[in-house]
């Protein structure tokens, strides 16, 4: 199942098109996309049942929203590749390295980013949708609590995030627009494997970045399981589980995003964002 955002409507998305959740359901389900998750056993089984539904219609991407707008939390996992280490030089991590963006940044996966510097870089990331709530889970039952992945972008402003003698990784990576997410939610019924899924990122046509998610460091379900042993996971809440190797600052010299470009991100069986970047 591919469900989202289609302007602030909780939307299913079929080979045929867009069809409208709270107008096939009869109102039985809110139109708001990120009322759905705190109901997300009850979607699932109506989803799956024999129903009438309404005609799948065309629609724009242009319209298409984050497919959780506004979670309780969001969490986001530094330093999260093997490759992405080894080019920043730092060594495999104990423990995941965790930061928040806040969901004020959060944007769709088609449009435009503004860069408010000339130092802001791009990270594609897989993004994580939390279905049930959890707390204290083991990593062997991680995945029963995600309701499906999406395709981001932790888009980082480089010099505040690296700023002062203890820096705090959040408030460069949130300013507005910083967090784009899409196209949609898909399932894990959908993918052979969930856990090992082909990332890329292009740039003006030249890839930057390409690895598998099965090179993550701390999988989908680990970071789960650490999460959940300090907190309460909530459904809708999100999870920016890291970039991998050939962001910009790493590159010799470094590129930065700039006025202009155009920016592809995309995940193989979710789908691809794409971004045009402008200047403040
Ligand atoms: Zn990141």
């Amino acid at each position: 199942m591919r469900v989202g955002n289609l302007s602030n409507r909780l939307t299913l998305f079929t080979e045929l098109g867009a069809i409208d959740v709270e107008q096939s359901s009869g109102g039985l389900f809110a139109a708001d996309p990120q009322a759905v998750y705190d109901r997300w056993d009850e979607f699932i089984a109506w989803v799956a049942s024999p129903r009438s539904v309404t005609q799948a219609v065309p629609y724009a991407t242009e319209s298409l929203g984050p497919p959780a707008p506004r979670p309780r939390q969001v969490f986001a996992i530094g330093a999260n590749y093997r490759a992405h280490l080894e080019e920043a030089d730092f060594p495999v991590p104990e423990w995941p390295m965790i930061f928040t963006k806040w969901p004020s940044s959060f944007a769709g996966p088609f449009g435009e980013i503004v860069i408010p510097t000339d130092s802001v870089d791009w990270e594609a990331e897989l993004v994580a949708i939390v279905g049930r709530r959890a707390r204290n889970v083991t990593a062997e039952r991680g995945w029963n609590y995600i309701a499906g992945l999406t395709v981001g972008q932790d888009v980082t402003e480089r010099p505040i995030q690296v700023r002062g003698v203890m820096p705090q990784f959040s408030q460069s990576k949130s300013f507005p627009g910083f967090s784009p997410s899409g196209p949609w939610l898909v399932t894990l019924d959908e993918f052979t494997d969930p856990g090992d899924l082909e990332i890329s990122c292009i740039l003006n046509g030249r890839v930057v970045q390409k690895a598998r998610t099965s090179d993550l460091i701390f999988t989908v379900p680990m970071i789960v399981a650490e999460l959940s042993k300090t907190l309460t996971l909530e459904p809708g809440d999100v999870i920016f589980t890291g970039t991998p190797g050939g962001v910009g600052y790493n590159h010799k010299p470094p590129i930065y995003l700039a006025a202009g470009d155009k920016l592809v991100t995309t995940i193989e069986r979710i789908g691809e964002m794409r971004h045009s970047i402008v200047s403040h």
